[in-house]
Parts: structure tokens; sequence; C-alpha cells
């Protein structure tokens, strides 16, 4: 029985897409990839990583036993889920199969993430999901909780307001999460103690503090680990747990520690919309041009792992307090209002790390990174800071002409 109908049972019902049974269309693996670029690491430590692609969908029910939640974006509290005994597994994709798959469901010309969301649908895995939370971020995301109603055993929406001031709506966050613990701890049938909830958020903390030395690294000697392994290694957060996660990435910074920046490297800033394995194609397009990301400011790498959880109380209020101002007030989100966050962060790591250039891209039909690019390039341009738009999907058409104008950027920059 569902916590609540996000689309009427007989409406649903006329929904013919996702109950295909042998005709359902089949999602191609893809373990190509992961060879494609294992080959091009130079580093021992990233295998796990790559590994740990192969084998997410069939492993993660059988190795957890517990409960299993699937979630969109960066606003969904993962230390709350983990308090409850729940593993939680970001669902964001952007495998072009299964954006084809999405569109059995929703029209052609919707953003390429919305389809791939919904196409993932098509996969055991994500119906078994015991839960799949979806947060208030763009349109596509929101509507996506009507579209896979038929589907998804459960559905939760959390709605925050799309503004990060937390001044003005800490409040508010606070209640809508306090909701979501409660129900939670109905559905899942369990009592987090206060100290259960602390432990979560000290693993989430120690993923954090991993995240950073090896961003710090990266950013400060560029070439010491590809881009590759930095997204795969960023990517696999979204279904590892964060003590997993820790140890390997642990011992991948030891490795990198030791080696030594490749000379004559200018460093590029990635920003813009989410970097999620298997689109990898702005990274290809990058790679093959020469140019180096040393750092980013995307929802699917530091967007997701670079905020800590900051307890000034730690009373069960105190903690959902803190989550708030970790998952909401530093959103570099787009949905939200907060223009000026993306531009600090931006302006910021460029100055930090002495940056050479930022390279913004759009996954094209977002309007709201479209929107955004217009007041950083005008930003940056004031600062006399190098900056390049790229706007492409997740086809192949146009890889020859974005790699010419990233060649002609990398070139001004001398
Ligand atoms: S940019 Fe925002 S809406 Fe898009 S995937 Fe990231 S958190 Fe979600
Ligand atoms: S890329 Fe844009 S439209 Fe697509 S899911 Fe993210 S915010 Fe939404």
């Amino acid at each position: 029985m569902k916590n609540k109908e996000y689309l009427r049972e007989d409406y649903a019902k006329t929904l013919k897409f996702f109950s295909k049974g042998k005709d359902s269309p089949e999602i191609p693996g893809n373990s190509e990839a992961i060879e494609k670029y294992r080959k091009l690491s130079g580093l021992k430590e990233t295998d796990f990583f790559y590994d740990a692609f192969l084998k997410a969908k069939s492993t993660i029910p059988e190795k957890e036993k517990k409960p299993v939640a699937g979630y969109f974006c960066n606003t969904v509290p993962e230390e709350l889920l983990l308090a409850c005994g729940v593993h939680p597994v970001r669902l964001c994709s952007a495998d072009s199969h299964c954006a084809e798959c999405g569109e059995e469901a929703i029209p052609g010309d919707i953003c390429p993430m919305v389809k791939a969301a919904c196409g993932d649908f098509f996969h055991d895995f994500n119906r078994m999901m015991d839960l799949l939370i979806i947060p208030a971020t763009c349109d596509g995301r929101v509507k996506l909780a009507e579209i896979l109603s038929p589907v998804a055993k459960d559905i939760y929406f959390i709605d925050i307001p799309r503004n990060t001031d937390y001044l003005e709506n800490v409040n508010i966050w606070e209640k809508e999460y306090t909701k979501f613990f409660d129900y939670l701890k109905s559905k899942f049938k369990v009592k987090p103690a206060r100290r259960e909830i602390l432990d979560a958020c000290v693993q989430t903390n120690e993923r954090t503090r991993m995240y950073r030395k090896i961003y710090e690294a990266r950013a400060k000697k560029p070439g010491i680990m590809n881009a590759f392994d930095y997204f795969i290694m960023a990517n696999s957060s979204f279904f590892l747990s964060p003590a997993e996660w820790t140890e390997k990435a642990s011992l991948l910074y030891r490795e990198i520690s030791g080696r030594e920046q490749e000379p004559g490297r200018k460093k590029i800033l990635l920003a813009g919309s989410p970097v999620v394995f298997p689109n990898f194609k702005i990274l290809d397009i990058l790679g093959d041009a020469g140019c180096c990301v040393s750092a980013d400011v995307v929802c699917s790498a530091y967007g997701r792992l670079y905020d800590p959880v900051e307890i000034d109380e730690e009373t069960e209020s105190g903690i959902i307090r803190a989550l708030s101002l970790k998952y909401v007030a530093p959103s570099i989100c787009p949905c939200f209002v907060g223009i000026d966050k993306l531009i600090n962060t931006v302006l910021d790591s460029v100055e930090r790390y002495g940056l050479d250039g930022v390279i913004y891209y759009n996954i094209r039909l977002c309007q709201v990174f479209e929107m955004a690019s217009g007041v950083l390039r005008s930003v940056l341009k004031d600062r006399d800071i190098p900056f390049l738009f790229l706007k492409t999907d997740f086809s192949k058409e146009d890889t020859g002409q974005l790699k010419t104008r990233v060649e002609a950027f990398m070139e001004m920059l001398g």
C-alpha cells in the first residue's frame, strides 16, 4: 500500500509503458564505458570504484540486507535514511539508453537527465526500491513523482521552498525534514536514538573530510588524477555507503598524494550541469582538447560532497536544523534562488586555486542552467576571468565542433 498516490489509480492504470513485461526495452550495461575509462587511469586504487559501478545494480540489495531508498538531487538528507537503517541511493541518471526508454513515457524535448531518470525505471533495480524520494528541485523532477507513481513502490515528495536564504527559510526546511524523518520512522518501523543520527552525521562528515583532501590535492597539483577517475569516484558515492566510500577514497588519496603535478597544464574549473556516468561526453571533449579539469562546481561532485553537517546543538531538532543548513543553504542548484552563491563559489575557487579559466557546461533543454550562465559570464568578464559556455546533449553529433571551441579556448589561455 502506498503512502500516497501521486496519480489517481484509474489514471495510472492507463499508463502502459512500464508494464510491457517481456517486451520491455533492454537497457544495455555500461561495461564498455567502464573499461574505456579504467584503461585511461594511471592509478591502482581507482579500480575499486570502476568495479563498484560494474556491480552496483546487482549487488546492492544482497550486500546491504536492509531497505533501499532511491532519491534524486542533493536536497535529500542521507543521514536521516542511514539513521533509520535504510541504504540511500541517488538515482540521478545520465544514461543515453535510459533517456531513450524514458521517451516512451515523456516527450522527447525534455531534459535528457529527466528522461534518463524515468527510463531507468525499466530496470528491476529501481523498481524494487522500497521508497523513492523526490525533492522539489526542477519542474521535470517534480513531475516525475506523478509519472513514476504507477511503478515506484512508494513515493515521498519533499517540498522545500526554492529560496536558499537561510534566515528566511531554515524553519520551513526544518519542518519539512522533521516530517520526512517522522515518515521514515513510521514506514520502516524504527525509533532511531539520537546517537544513531549523530553516527550517521559522523559518517557523512568523514566522507566530506576525505573528499576535501582529494579536491584540494587535485586543485593544487594539476594532472595527478584525471577527470574520469575523479567523477567515477565522486559519482560512486551515489550508491556506496559513506563508510565504504571513505575507506577506499583514503587509499586513493594516499596514492595521488605521492604523485607530481604535470608541468605547464592550465587549470580549469568546470561548472554547470551535473556530470554523471556514463555520460562523460563533456569530459571526453575536454580531455581530447588537452584541458585539465582541476576543480568543479557541479552537483554530482563538489555540490554533493563538499559541505559538512555542523551541529551546534545535539538534540534531534538541533541535528535536523544542521542538516537543513548543510543541504539547502549552500545549494548551488540553479533551481533555487541563489545565483550569487554559484558565482561566489566559482570566484572563490578561481582565486583560491589560481585557476586559469571557467568552462560552464549546459545540458541542452535545461533552462535553469542556461539562464544562470548569462549572469556568471557577465561577472567573470568584469573580472577578466576567461569563460567558455558549452551547450550539448547526450548525442555525439556536435563532438567535433565542441572540441574545436575548447581547443581555441585553451590556445587563448596560452
Ligand atoms: S542541478 Fe539541481 S535539479 Fe539538477 S540534478 Fe543537480 S540538484 Fe538536481
Ligand atoms: S539538468 Fe536541469 S532540467 Fe535536467 S534535471 Fe537537472 S536541473 Fe532539471
